[in-house]
C-alpha cells in the first residue's frame, strides 16, 4: 500500500518536531488522486500506543501539479487523477503522481488537551 510508506515518513517527522510532547493535531496537505481515506487509516494504525497517539490526522486536498512534455503546466482536475496517475489534459499522456504529502503543521496539545 503507497499511502502506508508515504504516512510512515510523516509520523517519523512528526515525532522529531514534537521532540517528546503531546500531539493534537497534525495538518498535511496532499493532492488529488492519494486516498484521504487510506491516509487517516494508516496514520492512526502507526501512531496507535506510539509517541503520536490521540492525534488528529487534517487533510486538506489540493490540485495536482502536472508538467508534462507536450507543454502543458499547471492544475489538473481531479477527474484527470486516479489513484497514482495523472492524466495530461492537453495531450492525454499518462504520468505517474508525484509523491507529494506536505506537512503543513504539527499542533500540540496542553494539559487541558485544547490543540495550540
Ligand atoms: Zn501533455
Amino acid at each position: 500500500m503507497h499511502e502506508l510508506s508515504l504516512v510512515t515518513e510523516l509520523v517519523a517527522e512528526c515525532v522529531r518536531r514534537a521532540g517528546g510532547r503531546q500531539v493534537g493535531a497534525v495538518q498535511v496537505r496532499c493532492p488529488d488522486g492519494v486516498d484521504a481515506d487510506e491516509l487517516t487509516e494508516a496514520f492512526y494504525h502507526l501512531t496507535a500506543g506510539g509517541e503520536l497517539a490521540g492525534a488528529v490526522l487534517d487533510i486538506e486536498s489540493v490540485r495536482q501539479v502536472l508538467t508534462c512534455g507536450c507543454g502543458f503546466s499547471g492544475e489538473v482536475d481531479p477527474e484527470q487523477c486516479a489513484g497514482h496517475m495523472v492524466i495530461c489534459p492537453a495531450c492525454g499522456r499518462v504520468h505517474e503522481a508525484p509523491d507529494a504529502l506536505e506537512l503543513i503543521a504539527v499542533r500540540f496539545a496542553d494539559d487541558a488537551g485544547t490543540v495550540l
